[in-house]
């Protein structure tokens, strides 16, 4: 007779092996941990209990769920014929699949007032109700947090949620109808208070699904990358100025971060920061507003590393890619190797049976442009892109700063709806009042819509990029959300944690994560390949391995931004990250991984998908030096005079010596001297001498990294 694993036992149930392990303690069955195995016929009988009490559990939700709504709104539509108009358009504005981030669509307006008026005729009977009971329920509350006002575990609300045909996940907002329905069912009741201060807020925060008749083409948002000297800024000026300087008054003469131009009776906005950094970090903070990606390729110059970059970026973000061949004037100008290139990232022309618009461009000449635009209108008119205008509006910040004289000012693109004058809004953790609004021509306007650029002034605080701003009813809403999100943030930032291969386990069997995304630095090319294929091949049914990003060369700065935007991690094969990048992942909790052995990542990555990986060694980085010159010592070698660049460098630590992010060698320290003296450590800020033991082949420029290898306890 064989035995269940309490983690195999908790993954038929959907639920957490600390719930099954509860549960079975409960029952006086001995489980201490996942891996506890637990008598095949014993756990059969325990999950089919669970499964019965579930289902009656359901059928208690529902029924319960019926009696509260008394009249459901099909019935409401069937019985009152003559309401059928507004209650047609309210019901389809409401209606839709649930989104996954949205499963507060079912709160309505109507909804919360009917619950409010069963609430108070239910009141008198349970008059005196004991206050311990009572939970505060804050607008805006994820699941996590509900689930702790009650002292559950979350993925017991999971999967209540899941039997009330609810898909959510533990950061998910829980709407109110459920928190009520949940409360009560752990016994808990929610205070009539916290909910008045709730109601009008959570109304204005929700996104409720537009119909049909609602949605109006919006123009496409462009935001154009690719490499280097490519031609992004030029294409961009000579689209400012032929499209709009010229044709319409006015003209965009100071730095605007998004503007639209006009092409016949069609606009275009383009984002104004070229290059993929702003377009991931705004992804990061989960506003992608790029709706398409001009990728510049220079004709003379081929695919070059930020190409790559900027195709991985737009594929990571799912955005289709218009290909424009620049710098066609050149008499080394080769479009058509451009294209066999391109064809390698997957990225090909509609005429070689692709998906993707190229257009042949010059800057420099002014050749092929309008064709460019049109290319994007067509992309734009494939994507059928659609925004309600007739609602609140809902934009991104693309740049904002305190500006001497007028305050905070912010630059926003609006989403969907429209943004007036006078509108109350949040944005991010700030609150304000838009006091006026300019144009991307630094015009006074009364208001914008879906898909165009304004510059705002009446914030109480400056956003950041990527910032959504929120239009509500009144400023006294906005403050409070805006105090609310302040001590979330303070929080968050406190316990903030990115995907690492440690937890990628738990987070599977959360229910978070579906692929676990790897971003791939190597020294050679030939290792991308070998690692990319042996890594996809790992799989298991609830998750699968994606390389998102591969290149050589050192782990850097944009590595960590997209690892971020995308939740992924990084692997680094003989390569280390820059100083700037490791400290970014160490602020922004991103899991850099190194290794030397290809054996060693797939082991690892393997592990790390069944939960099985329990590092027994760790390493800790102690410090970073700079070697600025070196000299040949007779007898001893070649020392090298460094600066300690970060943390600190000591005597027995061990060492490995990078030229350009790549690691040319690792071994251990022959002397550390402070000018004559042997010293056993030297820290940031200072100078000093480091021989490298059997290695003669340092150059100024190099820079030698010090780290120990601590031994962790597995636990279990
Ligand atoms: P970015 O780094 O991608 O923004 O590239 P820039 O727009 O700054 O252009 C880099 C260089 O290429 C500049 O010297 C431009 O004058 C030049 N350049 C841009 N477009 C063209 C073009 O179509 N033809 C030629 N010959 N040169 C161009
Ligand atoms: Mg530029």
């Amino acid at each position: 007779m064989g035995k269940l694993r309490v983690y195999e036992i908790a993954r038929r149930l959907n639920t957490k092996s600390s719930v099954v392990i509860k549960k079975l303690n409960d029952m006086n069955i001995e489980a201490k941990s996942n891996f506890s195995g637990i008598e095949e016929e014993v756990a059969e009988k325990f999950i089919e209990e669970w499964n019965k009490s579930r289902k009656e559990m359901i059928k208690q939700i529902k029924e319960k769920h019926k009696e509260k709504q008394p009249v459901k709104k099909e019935e409401k539509t069937k019985e009152k014929p003559k309401e059928k108009n507004i209650k047609d358009s309210q019901q389809k504005k409401h209606k839709g699949r649930f989104r996954k981030e949205e499963f507060i669509e079912s709160v309505t307006p109507q909804k919360l007032k009917g619950r409010k008026k069963y609430k108070k005729a239910e009141k008198g009977a349970k008059e005196e109700e004991q206050d311990s009971n009572i939970i505060n329920f804050k607008e805006g509350m994820t699941v996590f947090e509900f689930a702790n006002t009650m002292d559950v575990d979350f993925s017991d609300i999971l999967s209540k949620l899941f039997q009330l045909g609810i898909m959510a996940r533990k950061n998910d907002i829980i709407n109110l109808d459920a928190a009520k329905i949940l409360a009560e069912e752990y016994g808990f009741e929610i205070n009539e208070e916290s909910l008045k201060k709730s109601e009008g807020v959570i109304e204005e925060l929700m996104d409720i699904e537009d119909s049909e008749e609602e949605l109006v083409e919006r123009p496409p948002i462009v935001t154009v990358m690719g490499h280097v000297d490519h031609g992004k800024t030029s294409i961009l000026d000579v689209i400012k100025k032929t499209n709009v300087a010229s044709k319409e008054a006015g003209g965009i003469t100071q730095h605007t971060a998004a503007y639209s131009v006009k092409i016949k009776d069609r606009y275009i906005t383009f984002l104004d920061t070229p290059g993929h950094e702003a377009f991931t970090k705004m992804r990061a903070r989960g506003a992608q507003i790029t709706d398409i990606v001009v990728l510049v390729v220079a004709a003379d110059d081929g695919v070059m590393p930020q190409t790559v970059e900027a195709i991985n970026h737009a594929k990571a973000a799912e955005v289709p890619v218009v290909v424009a061949v620049n710098k066609i004037d050149k008499p080394n100008a080769n479009p058509d190797k451009v294209k066999q290139e391109l064809a390698n990232y997957n990225i090909v022309p509609e005429d070689w049976g692709g998906e993707n618009i190229f257009v042949n461009v010059s800057a420099k000449k002014k050749i092929g442009i309008d064709e460019l635009l049109e290319s994007i209108l067509l992309q734009a008119e494939v994507m059928e892109l659609k925004a309600n205008p007739n609602k609140r509006a809902k934009a991104v910040v693309v740049e904002a700063k305190l500006d001497k004289n007028r305050g905070a000012v912010a630059t926003v693109v609006v989403k969907e709806g429209t943004l007036n004058q006078g509108d109350a809004f949040i944005v991010g953790a700030h609150f304000g009042k838009v006091r006026a609004l300019m144009d991307d021509r630094g015009k006074k306007i009364k208001k914008v819509g879906p898909s165009f650029a304004a510059e705002i002034i009446g914030l109480h605080g400056v956003p950041e990029a990527g910032d959504t701003l929120i239009a509500v009813r009144n400023e006294q809403a906005a403050k409070d959300i805006a105090q609310s999100r302040q001590e979330e943030l303070k929080k968050a930032m406190l316990n903030k944690k990115g995907l690492s291969l440690e937890n990628i386990f738990e987070k599977i069997e959360e229910g978070e994560i579906k692929e676990l995304p790897i971003i791939l630095k190597t020294d050679v090319f030939g290792s991308i390949e070998a690692i990319s294929s042996a890594v996809a091949k790992i799989a298991t049914d609830e998750v699968s391995v994606k390389i998102i990003h591969s290149a050589v060369g050192a782990i850097t700065k944009t590595d960590i931004d997209l690892a971020q935007a995308s939740n992924a991690i990084i692997v680094g094969f003989n390569v280390r990250p820059t100083q700037e990048a490791f400290k970014m992942s160490k602020d922004l909790h991103v899991d850099i991984r190194t290794y030397k052995v290809i054996y060693d990542i797939i082991e690892d990555v393997k592990k790390s998908l069944s939960g099985l990986l329990s590092p027994e060694e760790k390493e800790e980085i102690l410090g970073r030096v700079e070697i600025r010159d070196t000299f040949k010592v007779p007898k001893i070698g070649v020392v090298a005079g460094c600066y300690v660049t970060y943390g600190k460098i000591t005597r027995n630590a061990m060492i490995r010596i990078l030229r350009e992010g790549v690691i040319i060698y690792e071994g251990k320290i022959a002397s550390l001297k402070r000018f004559k003296d042997d010293v056993s450590e030297v820290q940031q800020g200072y100078e000093c001498g480091v021989g490298v033991e059997g290695f003669n082949d340092i150059k100024p420029g190099d820079s030698i990294e010090a780290y120990t290898i601590t031994k962790i306890e597995r636990e279990l």
